[in-house]
């Protein structure tokens, strides 16, 4: 071993002693370590073994700051202050959350830039990049200066995460999923935010979900790592707010791919009143009130606004067109042609107490067949407090391969239970953490 190989053994040695007995990190460590097992100069035992302690002991504010930094300063970090007022928005996922695909116009529409780089799916939860995938020939692996142009030329633009963003999340991300030290609350902030400050926003909005349908199940661990994100985000110089909103049913009607694609639409054209429109202002009136300083109220108002008048549904269609998709389902939704469907009657005459996001989102990836099928998925017929007639289809499945949809109605009608009286009505928003 070379003199500074050496130097190096023993500099991770006395980093891993130093978490052991729970003792802080310096700035200096965590770059160190981010830096060398991103080089393969740390092994994955010694990596492993860190993750492990920081499971058990926990970072603090100053060590998760400097573990985001240090994994965004591991690849390219964007400048986008010559573009406007640059915002961005994260969800940390849902079954139907559809709301990156409403937003993201809505802010542009509102004047503001929106610079969206999103991620595939994860667990039964979906990803942007595989709804807009649905749109024939939409294209999301671009280039630097494409998704800099669209910006500059429509205000917003959804692409996928470019290689160099954050590389050393990605190896630490991978360990840990072997590991098994996915599920530790500065880890998760920390890869999150890593990519979201390298994404180059200055202003953040944070959809933390919480429920059934949620990696978070519940207020207390969602306020946490809400908190934690928020104070990340303001370490490293971003506007932040965090939204704490419910995911216990599937959100809004659709779940699948192109039906969501399809629902967001209707929201776009001002045409679906339900719960994604109402989400989707009041996440965009918390973007406006952060990057513009805008009056909530007044923001939300400028948010209905552009669902009203058309101008966000202009937005996505030109972005649509700008990113090489086929405008014409975008004008036409009925251009899709859905798989056959298959109804779920209800088995009684009751109100719908509760549905299960998380079983839901399985159901509709079991019609998928592993996420091939872009146009197979679940339509939701009745929610939450609706009444239901016995028979009456609760909802449809799609899907042609009837084995597959006998499998997938079997696993969804476990999704459901049911109560003589109404059930108590939730919030959609729970609170926001600044
Ligand atoms: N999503 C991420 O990007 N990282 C995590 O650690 C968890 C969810």
């Amino acid at each position: 071993m070379r003199p500074h190989e050496k130097g190096k053994a023993m500099k991770i040695f006395s980093i891993l002693e130093k978490k052991k007995i729970n003792q802080p990190l310096s700035k200096d460590e965590i770059n160190f370590v981010v830096e060398n097992f991103t080089n393969n100069k740390i092994t994955d035992g010694q990596m492993g073994a860190l993750l492990m302690a920081i499971c058990l002991n926990g970072l603090t504010r100053e060590e998760t700051s400097h573990l985001t930094l240090a994994m965004a300063n591991s690849g390219e970090i964007l400048d986008l202050s010559d573009l406007g007022l640059a915002t961005d928005k994260h969800s940390t996922g849902g079954v139907g959350d559809k709301l990156t695909l409403t937003v993201a116009p809505m802010v542009a529409a509102c004047g503001l830039v929106m610079a969206k780089m999103s991620g595939k799916s994860l667990g039964h939860t979906g990803g942007t990049i595989d709804k807009l995938a649905a749109i024939p020939n939409f294209k999301t692996d671009l280039a630097p200066d494409v998704f800099r142009d669209i910006l500059r030329h429509v205000g917003v633009c959804i692409a996928s995460q470019s290689a160099n963003l954050a590389p050393a999340d990605k190896v630490i991300y991978a360990l840990r999923d072997s590991t098994a030290t996915v599920d530790n609350i500065s880890l998760i902030a920390a890869s999150i935010m890593s990519k979201k400050i390298a994404a180059g926003a200055e202003t953040i909005v944070l959809d933390i979900k919480v429920g059934s349908g949620a990696f978070m199940k519940s207020l207390p661990e969602a306020r946490q790592l809400a908190q934690v994100m928020v104070d990340i985000g303001k370490d490293c110089g971003r506007k932040m707010s965090a939204v704490i909103t419910a995911m216990d049913a599937p959100l809004g009607y659709a779940v699948g791919n192109a039906l969501e694609v399809i629902e967001a639409v209707e929201v776009l054209k001002g045409e679906e009143k339900g719960e994604i429109r109402d989400l989707s202002i009041e996440l965009t009136a918390h973007i406006l009130h952060l990057a513009k300083g805008l009056d909530l109220d007044k923001a939300r108002e400028n948010a209905a606004g552009v669902l009203d008048d058309g101008t966000a549904f202009k937005k996505f269609a030109e972005m649509v067109e700008k990113q090489g998709g086929n405008t014409e389902y975008i004008h036409d939704t009925t251009k899709f042609i859905l798989p056959r469907m298959t109804a779920l009657p209800s088995p009684q005459k009751a109100y719908i107490q509760a549905i299960n996001g998380e079983i839901c989102g399985h159901a509709a990836h079991i019609c998928s067949a592993q996420n091939t099928d872009l146009l197979s998925g679940i339509i939701f017929g009745a929610k939450p407090g609706d009444f239901v007639a016995k028979g009456q289809p609760l909802a449809h499945l799609y899907t042609d391969d009837p084995a597959v949809a006998a499998q997938a109605l079997a696993l969804l009608e476990t999704a459901y239970t049911f109560s003589d009286t109404p059930p108590e009505k939730t919030p959609l928003v729970y609170e926001v953490i600044q």
